[in-house]
């Protein structure tokens, strides 16, 4: 898999002023030379203090008393005031030098700013940047307003009171049903009425079962009851996996932190980069070119005449609107679009097209496509239904009728790179990006008979905001259609580059969206659950920024491809010097 490259190799400073402290200090010892116990020898020199201020005190006023001079000292009052001293150093040593230190050498606010590999560069770009934020923070969005920010609930539901699922007696004979076979694996739950229960039972007699160990797959710290019946069947436990931050990314006016999970190296760094390198130039532009979710059944009949018979019904615009009335009972949210039809022999396919809300809506063009076979059966009797689906929607498999004709979002998303950010961020020329451009992503992939690939590297960005955002992943495969232009603009100066890509499949209610991981990362990008105001505009403005992401991940790549340093980059960042090699138990 191709990966970007992170733009700076920097070794980032400490961000707090740094009090040395000894690797190997002892917290308990006073120090080498006295090794006492730390409170010990606090308690011998408070002692010693305040007992020699009391004798000296007391020698004092009784010099007074009896009209002794000051000056003459007995050696017991010698000893007291070099006791004094002693005592009085150590305690301010111990107690008093940071505070004074503090007062005297106050840390420079130079050393609460991260440095940056080149001065150089940064301080041209200081003047040029204007995120408001460093990369990764929370945003102020300048367009348009955002509502009044909300008090940030830090404790989310705590699903284990317990650190660690303990199994009782009972679960004892229960998992050894289950690795007997007498109680079906799958039927924990609705036994049980405990998800968290069943996991831990399945999880258990699945170790015994299989002789492997599933240490390092957690268990606790998961709402099994938010997935039961909806997101995944038998669960044993989850994977985590990471979740990074580009941005801000500036699409439309307004700024996103785009959550990406991935295990790839330098991937979320270098479309960091690609969201600098466009807030530096004013920002992309991302417009929604269509929305609608497809779904095709096969029916098949007698002869090609009928089956011909039905497409003619079917695309007659006259029939379309009692076929929309049938279609659209399914939901509220369900609109027919348009139906496409393709005949191969006795075989009719019918791509139905549907708006589906803030749904990715392959739930709802389903029932919608119900409702009409079930409708069309009264006037074609002789119609059979091979499948709901007939693979001419096309879901989760490369097809140029998505490539052409959309599925889900289709949306375009631009922006003018000046030359000055395509050298000082992206490290390379405007030349250089159009022509690798030309010979990579479009020619490059003609060569190789590309299918909407003609691109760098667009899955890589889908796939993350996908699993972040709660979308099926399987999607990623047509979502990932796209084809990337670069052009020289301006005289040459400027890079004009625009991604698009029509078959963006998004949504903010259903499936995956709604676990609390996926919801928060939804959340973060302001597009959560179903928007109030018009219905579809949440899943709408995540597709826009899923293309605003591409366009940052495409510039990035594709300069680090120019400039020569993706194998170094790689190398730096995707390859730990950790030992892998060793096998697991
Ligand atoms: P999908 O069709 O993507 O598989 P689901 O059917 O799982 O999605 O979820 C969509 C559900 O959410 C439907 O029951 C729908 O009525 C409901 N819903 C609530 N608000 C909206 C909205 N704004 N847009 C779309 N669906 C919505």
């Amino acid at each position: 898999m191709e990966a970007p490259r992170l733009y700076s190799t920097k070794r980032v400073q400490s961000l707090k002023p740094t009090k040395k402290i000894p690797l190997e200090e002892d917290p308990t010892k006073a120090s080498d030379a006295l090794p006492l116990p730390l409170h010990l020898t606090n308690a011998v020199f408070f002692t010693l203090f305040f007992s020699v201020v009391y004798f000296l005190l007391s020698r004092w006023r009784e010099k007074i008393r009896t009209s002794t001079p000051l000056h003459v000292v007995t050696f017991s009052e010698i000893i007291a005031i070099l006791a004094f001293f002693a005592s009085f150093i150590y305690l301010l040593g111990f107690f008093g030098l940071d505070f004074v230190q503090s007062l005297v050498f106050r840390p420079s606010p130079d050393v609460w700013i991260a440095e940056d590999e080149e001065e150089e560069n940064e301080v041209l770009l200081a003047k040029e940047d204007a995120r408001k934020v460093p990369c990764g923070q929370a945003l102020d969005c300048l367009l348009p307003p955002l509502p009044p920010a909300a008090p940030i609930v830090t404790a989310q539901k705590v699903f284990d009171e317990k650190p660690v699922t303990v199994l009782t007696e009972e679960d004892e004979e229960i998992i050894k049903s289950v690795v007997a076979g007498t109680t079906p694996s799958y039927s924990l739950e609705s036994k049980l009425g405990d998800c968290k229960r069943a996991a831990a039972i399945r999880r258990e007699a699945l170790q015994r079962l299989t002789g492997k160990s599933l240490s390092g797959l957690p268990l606790d710290g998961f709402d099994y009851e938010s997935i039961l019946g909806q997101c995944c069947e038998m669960p044993v436990g989850y994977v985590q996996i990471p979740v990074g931050i580009a941005g801000p990314l500036l699409v439309n006016g307004r700024e996103y932190s785009v959550p990406m999970a991935t295990t790839e190296g330098c991937l979320v760094a270098s479309t960091n980069r690609g969201c600098k390198a466009i807030h530096l130039s004013g920002g992309a532009t991302s417009v929604l070119l269509k929305d609608g979710m497809t779904r095709a059944p096969c029916v098949r009949f007698g002869t090609a005449k009928r089956a011909a018979d039905l497409k003619l019904y079917l695309e007659d615009p006259d029939n379309f609107e009692t076929l929309s009335v049938v279609f659209n009972r399914s939901s509220r949210f369900g609109r027919l679009q348009g139906i496409k039809c393709a005949i191969a022999g006795k075989n009719l396919y019918i791509r139905f097209t549907c708006s589906t809300g803030d749904a990715m809506g392959m739930n709802m063009v389903s029932k919608g496509v119900q409702n009409v076979l079930d409708f069309l059966q009264t006037d074609f009797p002789d119609m059979d239904v091979i499948g709901i689906s007939g693979n001419y929607c096309s879901d989760k498999k490369p097809a140029a009728v998505n490539w052409i004709e959309g599925r889900g979002k289709s949306v375009v998303c631009e922006v003018i790179i000046k030359g000055d950010v395509v050298r000082k961020v992206l490290k390379t020329s405007v030349e250089s990006l159009v022509e690798l451009n030309m010979l990579k992503n479009l020619t490059g992939s003609a060569m190789a008979g590309a299918l909407g690939g003609f691109n760098a590297h667009a899955s890589n960005i889908v796939a993350a905001i996908y699993i972040a955002t709660g979308q099926d992943p399987a999607q990623n495969v047509e979502s990932s259609h796209c084809i990337t232009m670069m052009e020289a603009v301006n005289e040459g100066k400027d890079l004009h580059i625009s991604v698009t890509m029509p078959s963006i499949e998004v949504g903010t209610v259903g499936g995956g969206t709604q676990l609390a991981s996926q919801s928060a990362c939804l959340n973060l990008l302001g597009v959560k659950g179903a928007s109030k105001e018009t219905p579809g505009a949440n899943a709408r403005m995540l597709a826009t920024i899923v293309a605003g992401a591409v366009l940052a991940g495409e510039l990035s790549l594709m300069s680090a491809i120019a400039a020569g340093q993706l194998v170094k980059s790689h190398m730096k960042y995707n390859r730990s010097s950790k030992d892998v090699s060793k096998g697991s138990s």
